[in-house]
């Protein structure tokens, strides 16, 4: 492995933080490296790969569809994309789709049309999007611009005008801030990067009614949530307020490139002809992988399996509390889990990955767990022994 690591490292840009180890094989829950050695993915891609690594049914559909038709671009019509977008707007608040190739792409469509829709209405100088601190947006100018964490977006000013900022979950501030000149509010209804901190209960409710009330639109960030990773298809379903926009991307292809824009047809109709586009967006190879990504959420009764895997998940990890002082918090919802500590995150991370498990740490003190939806209870059960004893290890 290490003469893989030092070549790349010589000819790839370092913005990277990487562990170790050479990833070659994938099967479920498991992945290998080139010495052969086991983990248990807790990780996941970073919330993609919800179904588990090289699920025969995305493997077959990926060969199906590349011995028909990879690209031809958004010029034709093509059948994949047009049955995905239909799957999407039938589960959803929306009417319309637009598809792109990440996340980040994914936010910028939905700047773009929250301005170009108060555009199009003659309010030209209504632009400004309020954003929640510590939020997570992607690493385009735009979608940067909209990041509430100052990290990110050091070194690469001037950003993008008409973006301002209100903690998460105090609507008194959002009230503050909101006026005519409010385009949008864009949240994620979990911040996964921020730290795994949850949506209070009532909050999306009470931004929903002052977007309406100030006539701005309301945009979620599914993007880490959606396609099922916090037991819904779409996590703000639990508290059952609609948005006008929501992006998607990771889980929606299960490893493939893929995001999402979706809108209702009142807000989605500002862009018309020529207003936005992507070569690669919604090509037939990917969205016939999305496609079937997304009909086995149902055929394989996904989300019942995340929940039952999240709450025995959430309780043993509740009993690591009880026995370790040195975590303060268990914290997510669904398969979107994080046990804030008293201390940094990454010797616990190293020492896992040495044991044999993938996990991750965001905000430099908070575990977070993401594994495949379909991780079993034995899986979690091996985790959970690991942590137990490198946190036991850690107080001796
Ligand atoms: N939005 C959220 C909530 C995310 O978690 C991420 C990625 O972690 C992004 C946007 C950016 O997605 P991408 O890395 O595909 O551009």
């Amino acid at each position: 492995m290490n003469d893989i690591i030092k070549k790349s490292d010589s000819v790839i840009f370092q913005t990277y933080a990487r562990f170790p180890i050479v990833l070659e094989k994938g099967k479920g829950c498991r992945v290998w490296d080139t010495d052969g050695k086991e983990y248990i993915d807790f990780v996941a891609g970073v919330a993609v790969v919800n179904l588990g690594h090289c699920h025969p049914g995305i493997t077959n559909a990926i060969k199906e569809q590349a011995e028909k038709l990879f690209h031809v671009s958004n010029l034709f019509y093509t059948v994949p994309q047009t049955e995905l977008a239909e799957w999407l707007v039938k589960r959803s608040f929306a009417d319309r789709v637009f598809f792109c190739n990440s996340g980040a792409e994914a936010n910028e469509a939905a700047i773009k049309l929250s301005r170009k829709y108060f555009s199009e209405k003659g309010e030209k100088g209504r632009y400004t999007i309020l954003t929640m601190t510590q939020s997570f947006h992607g690493r385009t100018m735009g979608a940067m611009a909209a990041t509430g964490q100052d990290k990110i977006k050091h070194g690469f000013d001037p950003m993008l005008e008409g973006f301002d900022f209100v903690p998460f979950n105090d609507i008194k501030a959002l009230s503050d801030k909101m006026s005519d000149k409010v385009c949008a509010v864009m949240l994620e209804p979990v911040q996964g990067e921020g730290g795994i901190v949850c949506a209070d209960k009532g909050f999306l409710k009470s931004v929903r009614e002052l977007c309406d009330k100030h006539g701005a639109l309301l945009i979620y960030d599914e993007i880490q949530t959606g396609m099922g990773r916090t037991g819904k298809l779409f996590c703000h379903e639990y508290e059952n307020v609609a948005p006008d926009i929501m992006t998607l991307a990771k889980g929606l292809g299960n490893g493939l490139p893929i995001g999402a824009m979706l809108a209702t047809e009142k807000v989605g109709s500002a862009f018309k002809a020529g207003a936005h586009g992507s070569t690669f967006g919604g090509t037939p190879f990917i969205t016939a992988a999305a496609l079937e990504a997304s009909k086995i959420i149902e055929k394989e009764g996904i989300l019942d399996k995340c929940l039952a895997a999240s709450s025995y998940f959430r309780s043993k990890l509740e009993g690591l509390k009880k026995k370790h002082d040195v975590i303060v918090d268990v914290r997510g919802i669904g398969l979107l889990l994080g046990v804030k500590l008293k201390i940094e995150g990454a010797q616990i991370v190293k020492k896992c990955m040495e044991k044999g498990f993938l996990i991750n740490c965001v905000q430099n003190d908070t575990l977070r767990f993401i594994p495949p939806l379909v991780i079993s209870f034995e899986e979690i059960d091996l985790l959970i022994n690991c942590l137990d004893e490198i946190l036991a290890g850690l107080s001796a």
